[in-house]
């Protein structure tokens, strides 16, 4: 499908530079999603509605996956259309869908209310489907070997546009278009769930805390007053910014953490992850290990392995060492082979080289697993969601 796209607001950001505060640009439509359930009620009863239809609509939204007021046939016919259009503005339009692995992965691409574009990655493997959000379109972290990075930060995104991303995708699977739905997904019903979401798509989530944290808890909370998953199902993904950690560590909601480290040492992490300059290895590894301490979830480090760049062994052995200095058993490592992104001189390790990474750590008794890069030819793997519109 093409679809005429307004052009991309953003320029290039020159090397190096973070930004942290989006452009200024229109608010999204305020969405029941944005709010908990008492904020709903009272929004409702401002509307000059009774508080309980705001249970009811949410009903429709979290559980029944429904916005069309037609099929919400318990709300009074009269003031049906004007509740629903007001709580449940659309917000994102579907722009393109590429599938790949013979449908079981799936790349959604979805227009905003004021044209930034936005993806999400859908993905069935045996017994679990995972979904890879974005949190921001673009991204002000600006690391060099990242489609979006390089793209720069468009805007944050609000609460609601983050949720329904998982909404639409979970009204995709209830309508069974993903395949592999009959074998291996366990349940019927674990073939029609999103049971795990990554916030790995587009953007850097903790630069966006309060709309990230906030789309967490209606993850989680159970219905009507959200989608009711498991929050160990879910994770957070960061390049480090060690205040939001800590923060994130004392909500009280036991996430996974992820920290997408990619070198142990800081004079190639400030240029690979630029945000090293405000926050070295050391700092980003402890509190790494405090979320551990508080949350008792293991911590992923992710670690994009990109030739000649930040594969050697010496890297491999100077990260054991570091991990292993924080004591055992709180952490694992997800290399993950580079996916090239077009004209970018950066390029995924050889084979060999790659094995030789994962056994040194493992020499250090690191538990190390090598990340499948599921998605890579619709560019729906990490570092390529750049929603472009070819
Ligand atoms: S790798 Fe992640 S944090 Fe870095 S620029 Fe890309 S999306 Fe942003």
């Amino acid at each position: 499908m093409t679809t005429e796209l307004p052009t991309p607001s953003t320029q290039r950001p020159v090397p190096g530079k973070l930004t942290f505060s989006a452009p200024r640009r229109g608010k999204p439509p305020a969405h029941l999603a944005d709010l908990d359930m008492g904020q709903r009620r009272a929004w409702v009863t401002e509307l000059g509605d009774k508080a309980f239809r705001a249970d009811q609509v949410s009903r429709h939204y979290f559980e029944r996956l429904v916005t069309d007021p037609a099929e919400m046939t318990d709300l009074p016919k009269a003031d049906r259309e004007q509740l629903v259009s007001t709580l449940l503005p659309p917000l994102l339009t579907p722009v393109r869908e590429l599938s790949t692995d013979d449908g079981a992965t799936v790349k959604q691409v979805h227009r905003l209310h004021d044209g930034a574009m936005v993806e999400s990655v859908l993905m069935r493997y045996t017994g679990r489907v995972t979904m890879c959000i974005s949190s921001q379109a673009g991204c002000g972290m600006n690391c060099p070997f990242c489609a979006t990075g390089q793209a720069g930060l468009t805007r944050n995104l609000s609460t609601a546009e983050i949720v329904e991303q998982v909404v639409a995708a979970a009204r995709f699977l209830r309508h069974g278009d993903l395949a592999g739905g009959d074998e291996g997904a366990g349940t019927t019903q674990d073939a029609l769930r999103v049971s795990n979401v990554v916030f790995m798509g587009m953007g850097e989530a903790l630069a966006n805390y309060r709309s990230a944290v906030n789309a967490i808890r209606r993850l989680v909370d159970p219905s009507p007053d959200g989608l009711g998953m498991s929050a160990r199902g879910i994770t957070m993904s960061t390049v480090g910014l060690v205040p939001a950690i800590d923060k994130l560590a004392a909500e009280g909601i036991p996430v996974t953490l992820a920290l997408s480290l990619h070198a142990p040492d800081d004079e190639l992490r400030d240029e690979l992850v630029p945000i090293n300059t405000r926050w070295k290895v050391d700092e980003a590894l402890d509190a790494a290990r405090r979320y551990f301490d508080t949350t008792g979830r293991r911590v992923s480090i992710e670690y994009a392995l990109i030739r000649d760049i930040n594969d050697h062994g010496w890297r491999a052995d100077l990260l054991g060492e570091k991990l292993n200095a924080r004591g055992r058993g709180w952490v694992h490592v997800n290399p993950i082979p580079l996916n090239p992104t077009p004209g970018s001189k950066w390029t995924a390790s050889r084979r060999g080289v790659e094995q030789n990474f994962v056994e040194r750590l493992r020499a250090h008794g690191i538990p190390t697993t090598v990340r499948d890069t599921r998605g890579s030819e619709i560019d729906g793997a990490c570092g390529q969601l750049a929603a472009t519109t070819a």
